[in-house]
């Protein structure tokens, strides 16, 4: 076996909390002419973050030569536990290459019967973005960077831009407890259905108080670390929802299992990717299909530029892509090869 990470360095679609880059690392599984992918791409907020990462994957890199899975391999892989991203990563290319080997999708591995295409919100920052996206039937915004009158005219423009649509916001834990109330009410009024993570991530009560008194649905986002904190979450009755970033979380199967204790608690389940690239858009797509309910997922492109192509969203879903396992192949991905910056050989 060989394990082969690459960094990358690519163009976010649209700025993102004022980041225009996105950077993270493709790692590549090869076993028996088969190649498994898988990614990981920190945020901060979530997981163990771009440092520990990259200690836990740079015995894989090797400045781009590959690591033999042998007992005299020169340099031993050190252990994935400091990093759910590391772990996330290794996990999806090794689930890549079971459904490979087993002649079915990542999808199908993971689940029996998934759905040919995930419902999708799109991410806009205002009313000009809406038309972009035909066939959307929920809208996104990030708010929290700017004074609230401010967000609050662009939540209102993008309500009338769209008056069918269901809403959610993301703040990103950047509003206090006592900030959040009356927001949340002028959300209500607006018929906004649902705000990620209101309030600072590990204070639950604050985030209960918000919720009963703010009267608007609430997600746990990067609050939701693992099993212990949905059950927190759960016994204060904090929240209405959960954002799952699989590699955040440890990997898609941790993550599945997340979603379906949740959706079984009765909670809405939202899965989204970090701003990845196709390989973990893909593997996040995989998960979605074969969830309980057809939950609404931020499962869109990130990316002006990609390491390889997912078939487009269309009609407000996005189509799982064709083939066995996760269906990026590596010729896709050898093709774009000129765009993942600071990497070694693919070869
Ligand atoms: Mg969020």
């Amino acid at each position: 076996m060989t394990v082969r990470v690459v960094p990358y360095a690519l163009p976010l679609l649209a700025p993102v909390r004022g980041r225009v880059t996105r950077r993270g690392w493709v790692v590549a599984v090869e076993e028996d002419g088969l190649v498994g992918w898988g990614e990981a791409a920190c945020w901060p907020g979530f997981g163990a973050g771009a440092r520990a990462t990259r200690r836990a994957l740079r015995p894989r890199a090797s400045e781009g030569r590959s690591t033999e899975d042998t007992e005299d391999a020169p340099r031993a892989p050190r252990p994935l536990g400091a990093s759910p991203e590391a772990r996330g990563a290794l996990e999806q290319a090794h689930l890549d290459l079971a459904a490979q080997r087993a002649g079915v999708s990542l999808a199908a591995w993971l689940a029996p019967a998934p759905r040919a295409s995930v419902a999708v919100h799109a991410l806009v920052a205002g009313p000009d973005d809406v038309e972009r996206w035909p066939g959307v039937t929920t809208f996104k915004l990030k708010v929290g960077d700017a004074p609230w009158p401010r967000d609050l005219a662009r939540v209102r423009a993008v309500r009338a831009a769209a008056p069918a649509a269901r809403l959610r916001l993301d703040v990103n834990g950047r509003w206090s407890v006592a900030d959040a109330i009356p927001r949340l009410r002028a959300l209500a009024d607006l018929g906004v259905d649902l705000v990620e993570q209101p309030t600072p991530p590990g204070d639950l009560a604050g985030l209960a108080r918000a919720r009963s008194e703010g009267g608007v649905r609430v997600a746990l986002d990067e609050g939701l670390r693992g099993e212990d904190d949905l059950d927190a979450a759960l016994a204060t009755r904090a929240i209405d929802a959960v954002v799952l970033k699989s590699q955040a979380l440890g990997g898609l199967l941790a993550a599945g299992r997340l979603a379906r204790r949740a959706a079984a608690a009765g909670l809405e389940v939202v899965v989204t990717h970090a701003l990845e690239t196709a390989v973990g858009r893909a593997g996040a797509l995989a998960l979605a299909a074969g969830l309980p309910g057809d939950p609404v997922c931020g499962l869109g492109p990130a990316l002006a530029v990609d390491v390889a192509d997912l078939p487009a969203v269309a009609g407000g879903r996005a189509p799982l892509p064709a083939g066995v396992g996760l269906g990026v192949t590596g010729a896709a991905l050898d093709a774009r090869r000129g765009v993942v910056t600071g990497g070694g050989a693919w070869s």
